[in-house]
């Protein structure tokens, strides 16, 4: 093997052991950044349109900075036009 080669080798392990790492951390951030919780949701029927003029921005639950609800832990992926059981109108 000749010297070129070896080094040609050597780089492409360190760019596919770096891509190995990197990989993991970029689906975790994913998920981080979606998160449901579909035990909530499906408890409280959540949809992701609104009902009979109900939505969850005219909704005391809602919580638009962090697309959160008050009644869903962990949830950002709130809807403003989503709707759900437990909508109470905003005061
Ligand atoms: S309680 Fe229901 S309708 Fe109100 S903000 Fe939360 S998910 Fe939307």
């Amino acid at each position: 093997m000749t010297d070129l080669n070896k080094s040609t080798r050597r780089q492409f392990l360190k760019v596919g052991g770096a891509a190995l790492v990197a990989l993991p951390i970029i689906g975790m951030s994913g998920t981080a950044t979606a998160a449901t919780n579909a035990a909530v949701r499906a408890a409280l029927q959540y949809q992701t349109t609104p009902k009979d003029g109900k939505q969850c921005s005219t909704c005391a639950n809602f919580q638009p900075a962090t697309k959160g609800c008050t009644l869903y832990p962990g949830d950002t992926e709130i809807a403003p036009e989503g709707y759900c059981s437990a909508w109470v109108i905003k005061k």
